[in-house]
């Protein structure tokens, strides 16, 4: 296929990349293209689909709301399947109020504002942002700033803001140096936490774009006693993570700790339609209401704040992710013996699974996003009807929950004869 003359499609070096796809259907885990082929999504398209693609019972959901109420202005009005959202999604979270916002990045914003104003609310002096080498919060400036500095942030280096950062334990199977990292990882904190500190910011378990790098979740759970108990503020940014991702619904409930800020994204409408929220403790909230102060408001608000449909989608989806968990907390167990097997072959480096996520590194030069190697890996997958998107050399399966034991197999005996052929 041609590139289309009036598109610009996201990350994409034209002059070093193949031409799009176009894609005319989606079903469950399969995407259908126009000529024929059907591949599976074994991405869940950028970590959206979470049930499946076309999931009939949220297809139908969105198509009722649209009839009722397709969307309406946020400021001065509510709307029934908003407040639904809002109070299950506090009852799985812990956190009592939810601000809407539409893509990841503008939660992690939200995010980010809301615990510096907070401060600044109460007149305090903590400037401090802490955050790790490695993370990735989002493409816009206050996303930017908070993720660490890479190809997707160079261009624009001078306009971000400065943050303390911590290294990342990042571990896998048979690491027996990850006690140590961790040790080192959490001297450093502590001493950053010397300096008054507004918040913490952690992709939690599961760094995403910096290539799927795993923690322990004894280390998340530390980094949360040491951030909390010296005052700041903890903010989980489960974009990825959330809804069933890391075999719980959320990765802060597996390594048990309470955030004070979530910024969730992605499989919240199950992959749907784009939309995001920010969940805060009442605490918080409260910090932003005054009679007198009319700068104490939260200044910051989105045309397409709680928009209806999205809502819709959502609650249909919690219903699908509630009714069966076991599709979730069960996928680890699925991954394993294919990784295992995989992990073998001596071109697969530290190999890892948290929930549905598989991941490892392909012993081919610098553990790098620019790394080569991964635009092979995707081609060879896609001749075997899967698609990946390796990030560079890690090559990683993040499916929809609806992958089934015969499509999993193939995705993994993709790999199996593209590692044999590299
Ligand atoms: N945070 C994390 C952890 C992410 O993985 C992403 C997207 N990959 C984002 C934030 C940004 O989300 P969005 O692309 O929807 O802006």
């Amino acid at each position: 296929m041609a590139w289309h003359p009036h598109l610009w499609h996201p990350i994409t070096q034209v002059a070093r990349s193949d031409a799009p796809q176009r894609v005319v259907r989606a079903q469950g885990s399969l995407l259908q293209l126009e000529d024929g082929r059907e591949l599976i999504d074994a991405i869940s398209s950028w970590w959206v689909t979470l049930h499946g693609h076309a999931e009939p019972s949220i297809a139908e959901a969105i198509g009722r709301q649209a009839q009722q109420l397709e969307q309406v202005i946020f400021a001065n009005f509510s709307h029934s399947p908003a407040e639904q959202l809002a109070s299950r999604l506090s009852a799985l979270t812990g956190l009592e109020r939810l601000f809407f916002s539409d893509n990841g990045s503008s939660a992690v914003e939200v995010a980010l504002k809301m615990a510096w104003q907070w401060w600044r609310n109460q007149g305090s002096e903590r400037r401090q942002l802490i955050a790790f080498e490695g993370a990735y919060h989002g493409d816009t400036f206050g996303a930017m700033a908070v993720g660490d500095r890479s190809v997707f942030t160079e261009a624009f280096e001078d306009l971000l803001f400065d943050v303390t950062r911590l290294p990342w334990p990042a571990t896998h199977w048979g690491d027996e140096q990850v006690e140590e990292r961790e040790a080192a990882a959490l001297a450093v904190l502590s001493e950053a936490l010397q300096t008054p500190t507004a918040a913490l910011i952690v992709e939690p378990l599961i760094q995403g774009a910096a290539g799927m790098r795993m923690v322990r979740p004894q280390f998340l759970k530390a980094v949360a006693e040491l951030v909390q108990s010296s005052g700041a503020l903890l903010i989980a940014d489960e974009v990825m993570t959330g809804f069933g991702r890391t075999g719980a619904v959320f990765a802060c409930q597996r390594a048990g700790i309470q955030p004070d800020l979530v910024a969730l994204s992605k499989g919240l409408t199950g992959g749907f339609l784009p939309m995001a929220v920010t969940m805060a403790s009442e605490r918080i909230y409260a910090g932003f209401i005054s009679e007198s102060e009319p700068t104490a408001t939260f200044f910051h608000g989105h045309s397409f704040t709680a928009n209806p449909l999205g809502c819709a989608a959502a609650l249909a989806s919690l219903d699908l992710l509630e009714a069966n968990p076991e599709r979730y907390s069960g996928f680890e167990a699925r991954h394993q013996p294919h990784l295992t097997a995989l992990s073998n072959h001596p071109k697969v480096l530290h190999a890892r699974c948290t929930g549905t996520v598989a991941a490892f590194e392909l012993d081919a030069g610098e553990t790098s996003y620019l790394n080569p190697i991964g635009k092979t890996v995707q081609r060879h997958c896609i001749e075997q009807g899967v698609y990946l998107r390796p990030l560079g050399n890690v090559v990683y399966l993040l499916p929809p929950l609806c992958t089934s034991d015969a499509q999993l197999e193939q995705c993994y005996e993709a790999l199996r004869s593209c590692l044999d052929q590299l």
